[in-house]
């Protein structure tokens, strides 16, 4: 059969190739110059460093079998994410450990007495089930904490105050009574030594696939095949007919250094004054690799207009109303399955992406062999 991948990100790549190993014939389009999507790496000419185009991007994963996917087609080196953060003229250690509390507080507390501290002295144990991001920050960490390190950044990053915001957005943190400061709890994480588009155009190199870049799909395109997977923005496919979902996008803006600019690959800024969310210094993702000068992005974060690249899908109250009724478009499309980050709208790392990915090509693959229908939309959680 013939199949249309639009996009040659993580989501096309990686359905592309399953259904490429199976015989099958496939295109993928992109309207970008480069493959990768999202996670797309290039060295800078000048330094050499390896820069991640569209931001920071860190692979962790407790999924073995994406683990090793992945290890695969790229080399992964060890790395972890180690975050600190600027507020009130300190640096500090994220996420929220015992080295931040002490910091923070002047005190030399062992683990359980931080708890207690934190839990009957900070923490506002009158909100038993919190609903906002505000919340569960009052809830689990405090006031002052709170304002350091989340309410500055977070009306930042969303426009909007954390009152307004899902406690789910905070809930990926986690708060650490040791001095664990790695920012994933995942079982396997690491870097792929020569860059992500390195590893996505491994996933691609396949005679039964076809890249075809700066191409932007129309729904035209889709005639002459079987069928089409779709990882671009689930309005963008239906024109916006009923309105645009909202995001936020980001803007970077580029400096170099000569020498080390801040000592880590991502300094982030609690206050509200400082009008960047963080500053990431890409050579620091590859601590195995040398260079004399640097690359450091000064990341913006505002609402996405319709010439923005979308980042984040706000998914508030007011968009998860239009997404349902964009998924009712969808699955009465023939022949089109609207997947990965765009496609369904929703936060996916990496790792999931390459799950569902997987899922979605493998499901379908059954079920054109055993000659049943497949269920056109990767059903996404609202
Ligand atoms: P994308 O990578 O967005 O690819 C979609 C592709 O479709 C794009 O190349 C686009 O050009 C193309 N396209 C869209 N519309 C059309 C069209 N009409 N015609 C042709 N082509 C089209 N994940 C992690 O695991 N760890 C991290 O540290 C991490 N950091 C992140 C940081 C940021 C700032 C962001 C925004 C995301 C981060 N992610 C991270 C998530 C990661 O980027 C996604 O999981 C991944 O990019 C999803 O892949 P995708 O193929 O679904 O989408
Ligand atoms: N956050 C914050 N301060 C920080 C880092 C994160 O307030 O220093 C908040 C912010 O609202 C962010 C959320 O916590 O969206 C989740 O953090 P994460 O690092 O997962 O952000 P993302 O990967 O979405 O940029």
């Amino acid at each position: 059969m013939r199949f249309l991948m639009v996009g040659a990100g993580l989501s096309g790549a990686v359905i592309g190739r399953e259904f490429a190993e199976q015989g099958h014939e496939i295109t993928v389009v992109d309207s970008r110059d480069h493959i990768g999507g999202n996670c797309h790496t290039e060295r800078d000419a000048d330094t050499g460093v390896m820069v991640h185009v569209y931001g920071p991007h860190i692979f962790h994963t407790d999924d073995e079998e994406v683990w090793s996917y992945v290890n695969r087609y790229a080399n992964f080196l060890p790395y972890k994410n180690r975050v600190k953060t600027t507020s009130q003229g300190q640096v500090y250690s994220l996420p929220v450990n015992l080295h931040t509390i002490n910091q923070f507080f002047g005190k030399t507390m062992r683990p359980d007495e931080a708890r207690v501290f934190i839990t009957e002295e900070q923490a506002d144990t009158s909100i038993t089930d919190p609903q906002s991001f505000e919340e569960q920050a009052m809830r689990f960490v405090g006031r002052d904490l709170y304002e350091a390190f989340f309410k500055g950044y977070t009306i930042k990053q969303w426009g909007c105050h954390p009152s307004e915001l899902p406690a789910s957005i905070l809930k990926r943190l986690p708060v650490r009574f040791n001095y664990d400061d790695n920012y994933f709890f995942h079982r396997f994480q690491g870097m792929p030594e020569n860059g992500y588009t390195d590893m996505i155009a491994g996933i691609l190199d396949h005679s039964g696939i076809t890249v075809k870049l700066n191409t932007t799909f129309d729904r035209s395109m889709g005639d002459v095949f079987d069928h089409v997977f779709y990882s671009g923005p689930l309005d963008g496919y239906f024109d916006y007919e009923l309105g645009r979902l909202g995001y936020r996008t980001l803007d970077f803006e580029r400096f170099t250094y000569d020498g080390d600019y801040q000592g880590c690959a991502v300094m982030n800024y609690g206050e509200e004054e400082v009008p960047y969310t963080r500053i990431t210094e890409h050579k620091h993702f590859a601590p195995w690799e040398t260079h004399e000068g640097s690359v450091c992005y000064r990341e913006f974060s505002r609402a996405a207009g319709p010439d923005d690249i979308p980042y984040y899908p706000i998914r508030q109250v007011k968009e998860k109303a239009l997404l349902g009724e964009y998924v009712a478009l969808a699955e009465k499309t023939q022949n089109v399955t609207f997947v990965g980050r765009l496609g369904t709208y929703r936060y996916l790392d990496m790792d999931v992406t390459i799950r569902e990915a997987l899922d979605t090509a493998r499901t379908f693959l059954d079920e054109i062999t055993a000659e049943r229908e497949f269920k056109p939309f990767y059903v996404a959680p609202m």
